[in-house]
Parts: C-alpha cells; structure tokens; sequence
C-alpha cells in the first residue's frame, strides 16, 4: 500500500481521510486480475488515499472510474 497522501491536495496524514476504491476501468481490471493472480503485494491501480477534508468529496464519486471521478472533484 502507498502512504497514506491526498490524491487532491497532496498532504500527508495521519488521523481522519481514508482508501477509496473507485470504480474499476478496462486497464484497473487487466491491472487488479493480474495482481491477484500472481499475488502481487501493492496498491490497486482504482484505489486513492484522501485527507479528512476531501474524503467525503471522494466518496460521492466513488461510483465513477478514476478518470471520471478526478474530473468532477
Ligand atoms: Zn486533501
């Protein structure tokens, strides 16, 4: 897993915030089958970390692939 580092405004932290899983795309699928398949230890390509005051924003557009998702936040 990567540090825990908002994927918006790039802080590091520690308490609050949380991983959001967003929706899989074509390449994330390819990309998490694999992983699972070989056993790969690591961070899922459609998982991000945000602090406490843009996890919320993040999980409104959870539902959206990554790319979607960024747009909109
Ligand atoms: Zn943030």
């Amino acid at each position: 897993m990567k540090p825990p580092i908002c994927a918006i405004c790039n802080s590091r932290f520690f308490e609050g915030g949380g991983l959001i899983y967003f929706k899989e795309d074509l390449e994330d699928e390819k990309f998490n089958k694999r992983f699972e398949r070989e056993g790969f230890v690591g961070h899922p390509s459609n998982a991000f970390w945000f602090c406490a005051t843009h996890y919320a924003k993040a999980k409104e557009v959870s539902h959206l692939t990554k790319k979607e998702a960024f747009l909109s936040l």
